[in-house]
């Protein structure tokens, strides 16, 4: 049995009982419903879809409820469902919700905008888009487009250094786990989680009424970086979530912390999770870049314990041929360490056996 297990995230390109299976099949271990998007209704219907297949198939697929947390996001616009941002364009960030107007972007950030200050720059869609603020008024950021593009309703906003104000937990993220508590999730992850508090305070819901269920911290701000060791503490397990990470601190860091983070998980005896864009290329592609492939063996070699599709899953082209891909390459990898091992050691390089059947 591989060692290291495959999370996926559904969405509407597998959020059916064909696909499902095929996913099931290629050697999908833990399915990840991501509450930013979704109704409960909807989620039900994934958790009653693989519970299923758990009982025709007589398989154990784990159920990971992944919490929205603190995200400001993209509002709604009047009319069209996407904008066109121009490089070097001056553009209005609005929190008023119904406010219209051509260069005018609603987002959803009910707290005090004097903490944002001008020079602060702020990443859309993972940092697809980046906009500075140049000024700062009751209501709204005055900003310009620095890298610009296409953008779309409902997408996360980061902005990396800003003194925001958030309380401990979100109303949404309250009642969510009230969901997942009444169907039995095996895991919870919390998102933009900052401190131990954050990830014990969650665990104080959850763990009473559901003592199996594994509480699981997103690291994805400098923040948490920094805390890093409290929060594993706390955490039945880690998420190294590269998409937000990779915009909260400068993306070259991004492959170091998650060293760091696979070795602090390992010699704490706590699972961690290597997530986003493992396979990116195979959202739209059949086949992943060698560069992806690398990354999701290194992750392995490290001693990661799941590695997860998001996008490639959620609403790729390729869902269940991603999940095989990401099979493929544990296996491989896996039967291959301790020959990697004896190599690094200084003996002669042996050749190397094809994959066993999981
Ligand atoms: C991430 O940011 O890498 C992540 C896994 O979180 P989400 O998909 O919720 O943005």
């Amino acid at each position: 049995m591989p060692r290291t297990r495959i999370v996926a995230t559904l969405g509407p390109a597998s959020s059916n009982y064909t696909v499902l299976r095929k996913m099931v099949r290629a050697g999908l271990d833990v399915v990840r419903l991501n509450f930013s998007h979704g109704t409960h209704k909807q989620h039900l219907e994934n958790v009653n879809l693989i519970r299923r297949i758990n009982k025709k198939y007589k398989r154990c697929i784990r159920i990971m409820q992944d919490l929205e947390g603190f995200r400001i996001r993209i509002g709604h616009f009047a009319g069209e469902k996407t904008r066109i941002l121009k490089d070097r364009a001056t553009v209005w960030l609005t929190n008023d919700p119904h406010a219209a107007g051509e260069k005018t972007i609603p987002f959803d950030y009910a707290g005090d905008l004097t903490r944002i200050k001008p020079g602060q720059m702020i990443y859309i869609d993972d940092g697809r888009l980046a906009l500075r603020a140049e000024s700062v008024h009751a209501g709204s950021i005055r900003a310009t487009v620095i890298e610009g593009g296409v953008l779309k309703e409902r997408k996360g906003i980061n902005m990396p250094g800003a003194s925001l104000a958030f309380k401990s937990m979100t109303d949404k993220d309250k009642e969510d786990i009230q969901f997942g508590i009444q169907h039995q999730v095996d895991y919870v992850s919390l998102s933009f989680v900052r401190n131990a508090d954050d990830v014990l305070e969650a665990a104080a819901i959850v763990k009473p009424r559901l003592p199996d269920c594994r509480i699981v911290a997103k690291v994805e701000s400098r923040q948490a970086i920094r805390n890093i060791d409290e929060i594993i503490d706390a955490a039945d397990g880690i998420m190294i979530a590269r998409g937000d990470m990779g915009v909260a601190i400068p993306i070259y860091e991004v492959p170091i912390v998650q060293k760091q983070i696979i070795r602090k998980c390992n010699a704490a005896g706590k699972f961690v999770i290597t997530a986003t864009q493992m396979l990116e290329h195979m959202t739209e592609s059949s086949r992943p870049t060698r560069a992806e492939v690398t990354d999701v063996a290194n992750a392995i070699i490290d001693g990661t314990d799941f590695v997860m599709l998001s996008a490639e899953s959620a609403v790729g082209k390729y869902p269940h041929e991603s999940v095989r891909m990401m099979n493929d390459i544990i296996k491989f990898t896996e039967q291959s360490l301790p020959d990697l091992d004896r190599f690094m050691k200084g003996a002669p390089c042996r050749p190397l056996r094809r994959p066993r059947k999981k």
